[in-house]
């Protein structure tokens, strides 16, 4: 199936995104978007930051007003004296055309303008709006999203073909209007820009839905009929566990199929929750497909009546955590330090297996079982660890096999 993804990929035209190439046989990249007010330079310019340490490598913001456009200026300043180059991304809708024209740096200094086809503007202002946006983006030379989206579809578009739908002998169903009027939007605009004098290379698509199922179909339909690049989400996916798990399903579907070039999760951040969830769910989704690593990761089993006590749960959080704080500087120590494969598990039955599959892993005692911890390091037994200092000593044989088996930058 690797092999899957990686023929769909490379078919694909390569587009420049600041330093970061999305499409052909380039990585998936992930990016995310800041949900601050743009005009806010601070605010943005620190979400902006934690967005890319968490592993963002486009990070798109709003420009909604002439306060935002004249902030950007402002936001990659702040970046640039603080040594980041970070792509990005302006997302425009309604009034992109003005925007752009009124705020020139702002044109030139973001690495790539969204263009959401169905709201560029309305009856016969919006081919002018939408040329002089591409006009534009030709101008600095800038690559551009056409984006579409289920909840702006161009209603226009959606009537014409529900009219002609209405005129067959046997009509297709409403919803399957919709996917086509959604396919057909993002493919008719990425033609009129190319009419317009924008290179092919410098486009990247996406039509985004809130149902998985009509998500699934429309990118299978826009991957066949078309090979620029396909920027990938669920749009609105909701909020907490339902939002993750839509996200998930939907990409890793399209993902392992070798569809989207550049995901994005759009999750309603619980209050409180950190903006960077949608990344860290993103990087979770390749990494569990076996597309990128970016750490090492957990096997742990769930427990069951075997293990009574919650000490191989706190086990696991306790590597999690031990990972998590250094992984930054274990990534510029060691090489391929992110594909390492850890176990941790309860009791006798699945332990010693799980554990000999993973790189380095722990089997701890069930109920009943003989009170000792057997480590595993390459599928052979290495070590026994009793009494009440498990996880540190665990930890230290992590540490031990990580600087043993990693060869050093
Ligand atoms: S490994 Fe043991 S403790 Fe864990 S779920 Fe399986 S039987 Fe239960």
């Amino acid at each position: 199936m690797v092999a899957l993804q990686q023929l769909n990929r490379c078919e694909k035209i390569e587009v420049r995104v600041g330093d970061v190439l999305i499409g052909a046989k380039n990585p998936v990249v992930i990016q995310s978007m800041t949900n601050t007010p743009t005009k806010d330079v601070k605010a943005t310019t620190s979400q902006i930051i934690d967005l890319y340490n968490a592993g963002s490598e486009i990070v798109r913001i709003t420009v909604n007003d002439l306060d935002a456009a004249k902030a950007v200026p402002a936001i990659i300043e702040n970046l640039d004296k603080k040594g980041l180059k970070i792509p990005l991304v302006g997302c425009f809708h309604y009034n992109g055309h003005t925007l752009l024209s009124e705020v020139p740096e702002c044109a030139k200094l973001l690495a790539k303008y969204r263009i959401n086809p169905g709201n560029v503007g309305f009856k016969n202002k919006r081919d002018k709006n939408f040329e002089q946006i591409i006009e534009c983006a030709i101008k600095y030379d800038k690559p551009i999203r056409i984006g579409v989206n289920w909840g702006s579809l161009d209603q226009d578009l959606v009537a014409d073909l529900m009219d002609k739908n209405a005129q067959l002998k046997t009509p297709k169903s409403a919803d399957f209007i919709m996917r086509k009027a959604m396919v057909e939007s993002a493919l008719m605009s990425a033609k009129k820009a190319e009419e317009i004098g924008i290179n092919r290379n410098k486009i990247i698509l996406s039509a985004k839905l809130s149902k998985v199922q009509d998500l699934v179909s429309v990118y299978r339909e826009l991957s066949k009929k078309c090979n620029y690049p396909l920027h990938l989400g669920l749009t609105e996916a909701g909020i907490g566990i339902k939002g993750m798990v839509a996200t998930t399903t939907a990409l890793s579907i399209l993902l392992q199929e070798g569809i989207g070039d550049t995901i994005r999760a759009s999750l309603t951040p619980m209050i409180g929750e950190p903006r960077t969830m949608e990344v860290k769910l993103c990087q979770e989704i390749l990494q569990s497909l076996e597309i990128k690593h970016f750490t090492p990761q957990i096997s742990s089993c769930p427990g069951c009546g075997r293990t009574s006590s919650t000490y191989f749960q706190q086990l696991a959080q306790d590597i999690q955590m031990h990972i998590d704080k250094n992984m930054a500087h274990w990534k510029d120590t060691y090489k391929k330090v992110e594909s390492l494969k850890i176990a941790v598990m309860g009791c006798i039955v699945n332990g010693p297996g799980e554990s000999k599959h993973a790189d380095i892993g722990i089997s701890l005692p069930g109920d009943g079982e003989n009170p000792v911890a057997v480590v595993y390091e390459d599928g052979e037994k290495t070590h026994t660890l009793r009494g009440d200092n498990i996880t540190l000593e665990f930890i230290k044989l992590i540490d031990s096999y990580i600087d043993k088996t990693c060869q050093k930058i």
